[in-house]
């Protein structure tokens, strides 16, 4: 059988306190027993010392005080002469058989009801002559009032025993809630599959409330990644199937028409590179996903790979009549990947070329058109508190705040009619290959005026033993 650990601490308390309301139980009635009777058999002796006081002895006869009671507070008193015989007194119904008379003797009774009474007798001379005080009181253990309070304990202790295990179970079932909804939302999960699915008592500030809490985030970051994998792989398919069409249809018409062929060739290989390129990236992102994305690190001039970047990119984009500026201080030198380091810059100049000039390309003009302030492309290189920072700029349309942050995603693209080209890959792999190389890339936008993208690597100390 299964029980609930509500169930098993539960029984487990109620166990316990059923034990210790016990013994406390026991040990009031004992004690209280225990100190009713020594009250009672104090009582006696005192009322029967007190009754002695009031009697006299006047000749031969005993004068008793009319201030005497035979009955006081439960105490029944009667006065013997020497003999025994009875000169007053009053004895309690419920004792039919007394004891014989015995000096200062305590004696413990059963009455007709079976109930507890004690008997004290005690001798004094009065004037020279004896006489026989007795007295007998019922055991204040069975007086009213004690068995009224113990009659409430009796009532009151499994009461509370009671009480306190309805009330532990309940808001141990109340604070167990969610754990159950975990259980369950996870075996929905399990059985269905559907990511979407959340606890819903996530309101409290306990433990377990915030393991719901916590939980719920956890199928969120879970489900999001399902989704991008998902969308990863569409994407992935959507791209190889492009270039891959073209390829079988250009080979078809190539084998049909033998004039067509140089063309369809050049379309070919144009499309074989392109799926070249893009499973390439592809691969740098599941090298650096996996964490396998080594980079062949060795103590570099990046300067002069900006210069040598820079340069072949100025011959480029001057055929399409733009301007490429580079401010490159010389000797800055880090600890990286040359071709890594190669790729992130012709990326970046791709990109502003591609996405900010007017001069891209893509409208297919014919010859180059003038540079203008609309076709800047600027790279700049300097040392900034022992950090090697290298800036692509351009002057081009921007990028709006709500895509900015997206623009590192896999397959993001903004505008897919600025590039043909692209696959909105290219800065995913950037920040990677500059994160292989132990830096970090970041993008600063205006809307209007320009994008300005920042590669920040650590560099290393010059020849001299100073960093720069
Ligand atoms: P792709 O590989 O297709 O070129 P990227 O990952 O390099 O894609 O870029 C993602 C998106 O970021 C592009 O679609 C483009 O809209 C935007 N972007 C990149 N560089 C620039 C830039 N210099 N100016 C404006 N937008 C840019």
């Amino acid at each position: 059988m299964r029980v609930s650990i509500t169930t098993k601490i539960t029984i487990w308390y109620t166990v316990f306190l059923l034990i210790i309301t016990g013994c406390f139980f026991a040990v009031i009635i004992n004690t209280g027993n225990l100190r009713a009777s020594e009250l009672a058999k104090t009582k006696l002796m005192d009322s029967v010392a007190d009754a002695s006081e009031e009697i006299e002895a006047i000749g031969e006869k005993f004068i008793i005080d009319s201030d005497l009671s035979f009955y006081d507070d439960g105490v029944y008193l009667s006065v013997y002469d020497e003999s025994g015989a009875l000169i007053e007194g009053r004895r309690p119904a419920e004792l039919s058989i007394l004891p014989r008379l015995k000096d200062k003797s305590m004696k413990r009774l059963e009455g007709d009801d079976g109930e507890v009474w004690y008997s004290y007798d005690s001798l004094f001379n009065i004037g020279e002559k004896p006489i026989w005080v007795r007295g007998v009181v019922k055991d204040f253990a069975q007086n009213s009032a004690f068995s009224f309070m113990i009659k409430i304990f009796a009532v009151a202790l499994p009461t509370f025993v009671i009480l306190t295990a309805l009330g532990g179970y309940i808001i141990m079932k109340r604070g167990f809630r969610p754990v159950r909804e975990i259980i369950k939302t996870a075996e929905d999960i399990s059985r269905d599959g559907d990511l979407s699915k959340r606890i819903e008592s996530v309101r409290g500030r306990d433990e377990i409330h915030k393991l719901a809490v916590t939980f719920n985030g956890m199928f969120e970051r879970l489900e999001k990644s399902f989704k991008e994998e998902k969308q990863f792989t569409a994407d992935v398919s959507h791209e190889l199937r492009t270039p891959l069409a073209v390829i079988i249809s250009q080979s078809d018409y190539a084998k049909e028409d033998v004039g067509y062929r140089e063309k369809a060739l050049d379309t070919i290989n144009r499309e074989a590179r392109r799926m070249s390129g893009l499973i390439n990236k592809l691969l740098t992102l599941a090298r650096s996903d996996s964490g396998r994305l080594a980079a062949e690190k060795e103590d570099l001039d990046f300067s002069e790979i900006c210069e040598s970047v820079a340069e072949q990119q100025r011959y480029l984009t001057e055929e399409k009549g733009i301007k490429f500026i580079s401010e490159i201080e010389p000797g800055i030198r880090v600890f990286g990947d040359e071709s890594m380091l190669m790729r992130i810059l012709i990326n970046l100049t791709d990109n502003a070329v591609k996405y900010g000039c007017e001069n891209n390309g893509k409208d297919d003009r014919s010859g180059a058109v003038d540079a203008d302030e609309k076709n800047i492309i600027k790279m700049t290189l300097k040392n900034k508190d022992g950090y090697a920072c290298c800036t692509v700029e351009d002057v081009g349309p921007g990028i709006d705040e709500e895509h900015i942050e997206r623009i590192w995603e896999r397959f993001y693209r903004i505008n897919t009619s600025r590039s043909d080209e692209g696959s909105g890959l290219g800065l995913s792999m950037v920040k990677a290959l500059v994160k292989a190389n132990g830096g970090e890339v970041k993008v600063d936008s205006c809307p209007g005026e320009g994008s300005k993208f920042t590669v920040i690597i650590p560099a290393l100390e010059d020849k001299s033993g100073e960093s720069k």
